[in-house]
């Protein structure tokens, strides 16, 4: 066993891993990043659209827009004093990206330029959409990204990448840092830390169709669960309604912007039946739900899962000048020329708004609600402040990702100086490392990849777009049965080194956990909100859910519990579209 001995520990290499990094580096700490992939291929480098600020580059917008735009689009559900502060300092992080070497595209006075996004308006939603994206051409994640890692580099952030965290190291006096398996070699690490930061990123891989890289299956926030430490919002998961069939890869609401019309099995333009007024351009919710509603009536493309998104009626020009990106995705994918044939698309799991409960200081609460566990941080997707609510606005994640990562990053740096290493739980450790030896030892009797593909298509079928009391039931069921059969996954005979079945199965251990954890909170919530969208209770009720969840496991059991959102300008009111 190797130990490494860093002032801050950060796990994950993503726009919020990096934000922090570079804030307590730049305060003079020693800090450790340590990812599982190379930290240039965190998900954060897939973002395409822009990050959200109220800049007001092209036409007048203030941060109180944005802030009331935010509380909408949570359908409500998110804390006001964090989506307020979040919306002020996106303009102060958007300049600050900038001045580090983000390169933005420019408008013609030199400005950073600003484009629209859906839900993004003006005049406390009274006025027109307005251009509050701040972009990198369709490459705002890798600009970002980059951007950090070389700043990092710069002032000697140590990076430990292809290294698999699998516990958090949790005491009575808090967190002293974590484990992590050592992909390449095979070994296993221990990372000591003052303080540790999780900044794991979402989970949306748990669902078959996805736009998330394979890596984002939610294991900090699997550790956080297997430490007896609450989850907060889990039943709220964005789907978008254009991922490419069957793969899920994210096609942009912009095809739809430029006029794509999305078409059933008898050629029908069924926007018109779900929406009469918006059509294709009503809100991702909305539109996810319609398209689900047509598969689940058998109106899909020839009564399989998906239906078609058509721009072979758009200008030939048009489409290679302004969605360039899009059609060679199709053309190499799917070997469709979208000129010439629609595309094949159905909803996919995108994003998850709820996460690790912190506060605005990004500390850990070990209820949820008031009480810090000491010496552990989170950040970013992974985490639930909570900015997003029920549903996330375009463009809003990578800017809370900057934001709170550098408040963490900040935050952790006036801590660090006041204290001293914890000692390490020894027991833990060998435990851990037991776990480890026990699945290399065991002689398989259930295959890996049946579990966990049953995993994600149950999760799809049962907990996705569109729940209700039995889907949840029977997916609650087929859980049940599968941490069974986990059980009997075995990789005897196979060596330690870079053994990603040995990654896999660790993994899924979370994977179950998690699953289990949205199943439960999903089927408890008997109301319609935002992402959360029960066919049996089709409707917003305020009077008894407008709260947040908090699930945890004590003794082995899934617990709930809830807290008050936080309400301090904007009442609840009816979302119309
Ligand atoms: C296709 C796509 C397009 C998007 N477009 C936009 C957009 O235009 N605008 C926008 O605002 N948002 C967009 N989003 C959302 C946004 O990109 C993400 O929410 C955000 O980048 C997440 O950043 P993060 O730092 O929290 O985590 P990530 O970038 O996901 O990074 C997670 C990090 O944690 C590490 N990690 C995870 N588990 C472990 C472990 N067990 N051990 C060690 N390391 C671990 C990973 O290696 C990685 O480095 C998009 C998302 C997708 C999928």
């Amino acid at each position: 066993m190797i130990k490494h001995k860093h002032q801050i520990i950060i796990v994950g290499a993503g726009i919020a891993g990096l934000s922090a990094a570079l804030e307590a580096a730049q305060a003079g700490n020693d800090v450790a990043v340590v990812s599982k992939v190379t930290p240039l291929h965190s998900h954060s480098v897939a973002a395409q659209g822009g990050t959200a600020a109220a800049l007001g580059n092209m036409e007048p917008d203030s941060w109180e827009w944005h802030f009331y735009d935010t509380v909408k689009g949570s359908d409500f559900l998110g804390d006001q004093d964090a989506q307020a502060l979040f919306c002020k300092e996106a303009i102060e992080t958007a300049y600050f990206l900038e001045h580090i070497g983000v390169p933005f595209s420019r408008g013609e006075n030199g400005r950073i330029l600003q484009r629209h996004f859906g839900g993004h308006y003006s005049e406390f939603g009274k006025g027109p959409y307005i251009k509050r994206s701040c972009l990198a051409a369709d490459r705002i994640g890798q600009a970002i990204l980059y951007t950090l890692w070389g700043q990092c580099l710069r002032l000697q952030v140590k990076f430990y990448k292809e290294f698999l965290v699998t516990h958090i190291l949790l005491q009575d006096e808090g967190c002293s840092g974590v484990i992590a398996w050592d992909i390449v070699r095979g070994e296993m690490h221990i990372f000591q830390g003052k303080l540790t930061l999780l900044a794991t990123g979402g989970c949306a891989r748990l669902f078959k169709i996805s736009t998330n890289s394979s890596i984002n299956t939610g294991d900090g926030m699997g550790m956080v669960l297997a430490a007896g430490l609450p989850l907060e919002d889990m039943e709220f998961i964005q789907f978008h309604p254009t991922g490419l069939y069957p793969w899920g890869f994210l096609i942009s609401e912009g095809v739809r912007g430029e006029g794509g019309y999305l078409l059933n099995q008898d050629g029908e333009r069924f926007m018109k039946i779900y929406a009469p007024a918006k059509l294709e351009l009503a809100p991702r919710d909305v539109v996810s739900r319609a398209i689900q509603g047509e598969i689940r009536a058998g109106r899909g493309i020839r009564g399989k899962p998906y239906v078609y998104l058509d721009i072979t009626h758009l200008e030939d020009q048009l489409i290679r000048e302004k969605l360039p990106q899009i059609r060679q995705m199709v053309l190499k994918f799917a070997g469709i020329d979208p000129k010439k044939q629609p595309i094949p698309v159905a909803p996919t799991a995108h994003y998850t708004m709820g996460g690790i409960p912190i506060n605005i200081n990004c500390e850990v609460l070990a209820d949820g609600k008031k009480t810090i566990v000491p010496r552990l941080f989170a950040a970013g997707e992974c985490a639930c402040v909570s900015i997003h609510g029920a549903n996330r606005l375009g463009t809003n994640s990578t800017m809370e990702c900057a934001v709170f990562g550098r408040r963490a990053g900040k935050y952790m740096a006036k801590i660090a100086k006041k204290v001293n290493f914890l000692p390490l739980p020894q027991g833990q450790i060998k435990e851990r490392l037991g776990e480890i030896n026990t699945l290399l030892n065991r002689t398989p009797k259930t295959s890996l990849a049946e579990v966990r593909e049953a995993l994600e298509e149950g999760m799809t079928k049962n907990c996705g777009i569109l729940r209700d009391e039995s889907s949840l039931k029977n997916q609650l069921e087929l859980i049940h049965q599968l941490k069974t059969a986990y059980q009997e996954i075995g990789l005897k005979g196979m060596p330690k080194e870079y053994n990603l079945a040995l990654q896999e199965v660790l993994e899924l251990k979370h994977m179950l956990n998690l699953s289990e954890a949205i199943v439960r909170c999903a089927l408890a919530r008997k109301e319609s909100r935002g992402a959360h969208y029960r066919n049996d209770f089709p409707h917003r009720d305020d009077k008894n859910w407008l709260k947040h969840t908090l699930v945890f496991i004590e003794d082995e059991k899934y617990k709930l519990d809830y807290k008050p959102v936080v309400i301090t300008r904007f009442e609840p009111e009816e979302r119309q579209f």
